[in-house]
């Protein structure tokens, strides 16, 4: 692969002291960062290719750290509902879902990853059934991603046990597979889709492979309910009791931890939080992810849209804004989380919530060249000595320009470069046109 130098930009590189250079430099070469710095320090090459990025903000790709993204399939389809409760999500997504097949999944995630990249995200964080096709259709995209097999049994013990096989053929088969892809467990949330029995062997396979967990905590009431009127303990207090912490554990949501909850994932080897500030927001829930308390704590906390039936939008410099917004209202103090630091939140830590912070996250020699450059000549822009501030409160997913992932353009000048947006989009109507056909024909036999 080529040698790049992005010249001319404002650089973030969102290492250990965020520094910023402005009007710095990156280069890398064989999809690995290989410098950065200020104008004066500027390389003289030789490169395979310059870019001039005058007016732009250059920095390491986002982290989306929790959605399902099959299911923009539903997207506009559960208003009125919440999604953090049972019954919501059996009505408006479980409902319509049983009648999804393989096919529908490879052009849906294609959409999203399309979606993805666009805005910016070269890494997401998935939890879903038909892992293998959202696998596939990830890997053709060129994004990276983090892919749990999702795990759900719903009383049905022979399913566990078969998901369980399949969940562990999964993680073997992609192993050897192209290193964006990484396969992880997902287990849908615990004890109300999933037995503690089958909760124990996902843990021990997790640990025997040597892969993450990724999964639903704390997001309605039911979690928390179920485990107290079984086991007199919380939800996150019962799966530390049966050694789930063990490995590592990355919970979405987590609107309901209490102080003892925080303390174990404080000390726990490798747990983080995907807080979902809008997708929270969007459920009606009054409570919100415990965010600044779990950073005081020492818990990683990402960011993450979840599915685009809970937030309708991929768009991750949104979701900072709404996760900074929600936690100076949960915390009655103005912006108790920087937008520095909501930056961190959608890179940096959320490769460390997947134990990725060795490769991406950051620019810094020797990482994976994932770095995305937004626009900063249109409106909502202007001159500001607070960059980070403008980017989280005034920016949009709509002015990433240009980005690559382990070196190679995905995005250049607003346009997907492996992939044709208009195939994908015309594929995605097609499959989408034919799974509502489907739903609508099984209703009317029910
Ligand atoms: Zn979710």
């Amino acid at each position: 692969m080529s040698s790049v130098l992005i010249f001319n930009a404002k650089i973030l590189t969102v290492d250990a002291q965020n520094t910023v250079f402005e009007g710095g430099w990156v280069s890398f070469s064989d999809g690995r960062v290989t410098g950065t710095g200020p104008a004066a320090t500027l390389p003289a090459g030789p490169f395979d290719e310059t870019i001039s990025l005058p007016g732009h903000l250059v920095m390491p790709g986002l982290i989306n750290a929790h959605t399902h993204s099959a299911m923009v399939l539903f997207r506009g389809r559960s208003e009125g509902q919440s999604l953090l409760t049972m019954d919501g999500w059996y009505n408006s997504i479980r409902e319509p879902e049983l009648s999804l097949i393989g096919s529908d999944i490879g052009p849906a995630v294609a959409l999203s990853c399309a979606e993805m990249v666009l805005s910016g995200t070269t890494t997401f964080c998935d939890q879903y059934f038909f892992a293998e096709e959202i696998a596939a259709a990830a890997s053709q995209s060129g994004v990276r991603a983090v892919i749990a097999y999702g795990i759900v049994q719903l009383g049905n013990e022979a399913r566990g046990a078969d998901e369980l096989s399949k969940a562990a053929a999964f993680i073997e088969q992609q192993r050897s597979a192209d290193g964006r892809i990484i396969p992880w467990f997902g287990p849908h949330a615990p004890y109300v889709d999933n037995s503690e029995d089958l909760l124990r062997a996902e843990v021990a396979m997790a640990v025997k492979y040597g892969v993450g967990m990724h999964l639903h905590m704390a997001a309605g009431p039911e979690d928390n309910e179920h485990t107290m009127a079984q086991y007199g303990l919380t939800a996150t207090q019962a799966l530390s009791r049966d050694g789930f912490f063990r490995g590592r554990v990355h919970a979405a949501h987590c609107l309901d931890l209490s102080d003892d909850d925080i303390a174990i994932f404080a000390a726990a080897p490798a747990a983080s939080v995907a807080y979902c500030a809008t997708a929270g927001l969007r459920s009606g829930r009054a409570g919100a992810c415990p965010a600044v308390k779990l950073k005081q704590s020492g818990v990683v906390v990402a960011l993450g849209t979840d599915n685009v039936a809970a937030n309708n939008s991929y768009d991750m410099i949104a979701e900072m804004r709404v996760a900074g917004l929600v936690a100076s209202h949960r915390e009655g103090v103005a912006q108790p989380i920087s937008s520095v630091e909501l930056i961190r939140m959608a890179t940096i830590e959320g490769a460390r919530a997947l134990g990725l912070d060795h490769e991406i996250g950051s620019l810094e020699i020797g990482k994976a060249a994932d770095i995305i450059a937004i626009d900063m000549t249109g409106p909502g822009y202007s001159e500001t000595p607070d960059v980070e501030t403008v980017l989280v409160y005034s920016g949009s997913g709509r002015d990433v320009a240009h980005v690559w992932v382990a070196g190679e353009n995905l995005v250049r000048d607003r346009v997907l470069q492996r992939q044709n947006y208009a195939t994908i989009r015309s594929s995605y109507s097609a499959t989408y046109a034919e799974f509502w056909a489907r739903v609508e024909r099984a209703r009317k036999v029910a």
